[in-house]
C-alpha cells in the first residue's frame, strides 16, 4: 500500500486490495472479515501544489458482526476516496499540535520520508462505512435478552411471557383499585 513520492511523476494509478491480515491490524476493535468480493481501492495519485492528491473509489464487501444477534452482518462498501498527502512530521501529541491537528482538515495526511502509505487512507473509509448498526437482515429478531437465546434460530417465547406477566400485572392492579 505503500508508493515512492519518485514514482508517481504525473500521475500514478493505484490499486490496492485489502487482506484480512491487514484488517485485523489496521482495525482491531472490529472483528471484520472479507467478503467473496474482497475490498479494493482504484484511484490515482497525483501531485498538487506541495503535496499529492490520491482520488478513488473504496469498494467490495467487509463482513461484521451483527449489532443485534453478533452473528456474521455483511456490509457493502462503495465510498469515493480523496485524500492529500503532505510530506512532514507527523503531528505530534502535545497541546499545541492538537490545536494545529484540528485545524487540519481531515481529509490531509502527513507521509514521511519520500513514501505515501495509501492504507490510512483505506482504514479511515473503512472506519466511517462499517455502520455500528450493521445487521445480518433487516428483520433480525437478535438475542433474547432474558434467556440469551440466539432467536433468529430459536424463538423462545420470553417476551410473549413477561407480556403476559405485565399484562396480569396490570389486571392485578386495576382490581386493587
Ligand atoms: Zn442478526
Ligand atoms: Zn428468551
Amino acid at each position: 500500500m505503500r508508493y515512492k513520492i519518485k514514482d508517481i511523476g504525473e500521475g500514478l494509478d493505484v490499486s490496492v486490495s485489502v487482506s484480512a491480515a491487514w484488517l485485523a491490524a489496521e482495525c482491531p476493535d472490529f472483528s471484520l472479515g472479507l467478503t467473496d468480493a474482497g475490498v479494493r481501492l482504484v484511484g490515482r495519485l497525483e501531485p498538487v501544489g506541495e503535496g499529492f492528491l490520491l482520488r478513488g473509489t473504496l469498494s467490495g464487501g467487509l463482513v461484521a458482526s451483527c449489532a443485534r444477534c453478533l452473528e456474521p452482518a455483511t456490509v457493502a462498501i462503495e465510498s469515493p476516496v480523496a485524500v492529500t498527502f503532505i510530506e512532514g512530521d507527523e503531528v505530534v501529541e502535545t497541546d499545541a499540535a492538537e490545536d494545529e491537528a484540528e485545524n487540519m482538515p481531515d481529509d490531509v495526511v502527513m507521509f514521511q520520508h519520500g513514501v505515501i502509505d495509501v492504507g490510512r487512507a483505506i482504514r479511515d473509509e473503512i472506519l466511517l462505512a462499517i455502520p455500528m448498526t450493521a445487521v445480518c437482515r433487516p428483520d433480525c429478531a437478535g438475542i433474547c435478552p432474558t434467556c440469551g437465546c440466539n432467536r433468529n434460530l430459536t424463538p423462545c417465547g420470553c417476551e410473549k411471557r413477561a407480556l403476559e406477566t405485565s399484562k396480569l400485572g396490570a389486571l392485578a392492579k386495576v382490581k386493587l383499585q
